[in-house]
């Protein structure tokens, strides 16, 4: 199948793709994003309503009591670090783009707590510039679909995507891969019946290259010990 059909097949599947977290304008949605951290939009989009209420703009969250965005925020993991992390990326907003959230690369992953995964949703999302966000889903969905190597590291996956997908199908893929890792292609227990990429799908060859990992670190932690 060409990474065209391929899309195709995906949009067939789910033609709403879309980014989930809750947002109404950029800084909503960076700030959506870095709560999004190793937990689900769902749970973002739990707490997001009251944060927001309570801190509409950057320079309310940057002038907020640290202490009161944790309890708003306290459902979700590693809150602690979350609530600081936000807030010190409300004062780099105002600190370097008058609370305006800027869409360059390089501006957006120069604020505080804002690495490559976030600055490509934002970018795409919100800006709707031609960006491909890597996450855990996006990462093994194209390494099952044979887009990347099994061993590929995340920016190694960003790079191929980008070079075999065409631009102006980036956004659209970077949702449709999401919403196929999220509904259907799980990490566990994918649900494999009928679909249509089992006969190329790689997903054997990244459990096992898993596995290795996870014996080699095991190994070496018992040296180590
Ligand atoms: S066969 Fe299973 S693991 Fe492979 S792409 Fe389809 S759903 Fe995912």
């Amino acid at each position: 199948m060409t990474t065209d059909e391929i899309l195709d097949e995906l949009q067939k599947q789910f033609p709403a793709a879309h980014c989930e977290l809750h947002h109404r304008n950029a800084f909503e949605l960076l700030v959506a994003v870095v709560l999004s951290a190793q937990t689900t939009d769902d749970s973002v989009n739990k707490v997001t309503p009251a944060l927001f209420a309570a801190y509409p703009t950057p320079q309310d969250l940057a002038q907020a009591d640290v202490k009161e965005i944790e309890r708003l925020i306290h459902h979700i993991g590693l809150y602690r670090n979350k609530a600081k992390s936000i807030q010190q990326l409300a004062i780099s907003l105002l600190r370097h783009h008058n609370g305006e959230v800027p869409s360059s690369m390089k501006e957006l992953m120069e604020l505080a707590g804002v690495g490559r995964k976030t600055a490509n949703v934002v970018r795409s999302v919100w800006f709707d510039i031609p960006s491909f966000a890597v996450d855990t889903h996006v990462e093994r969905i194209s390494k099952r679909l044979g887009l990347a190597k099994v061993s590929d590291s995340v920016e190694m996956v960003e790079t191929k995507l980008k070079r075999k997908i065409k631009r102006d199908r980036w956004n659209e893929a970077h949702h449709l891969f999401i919403f196929f890792g999220r509904y259907r292609c799980f990490a566990r227990h994918p649900q494999c019946e009928d679909c249509a990429f089992a006969s190329f799908c790689k997903k054997d060859k990244l459990a096992s290259y898993k596995e290795q990992l996870l014996k080699k670190k095991d190994s070496d932690l018992r040296k180590v010990s």
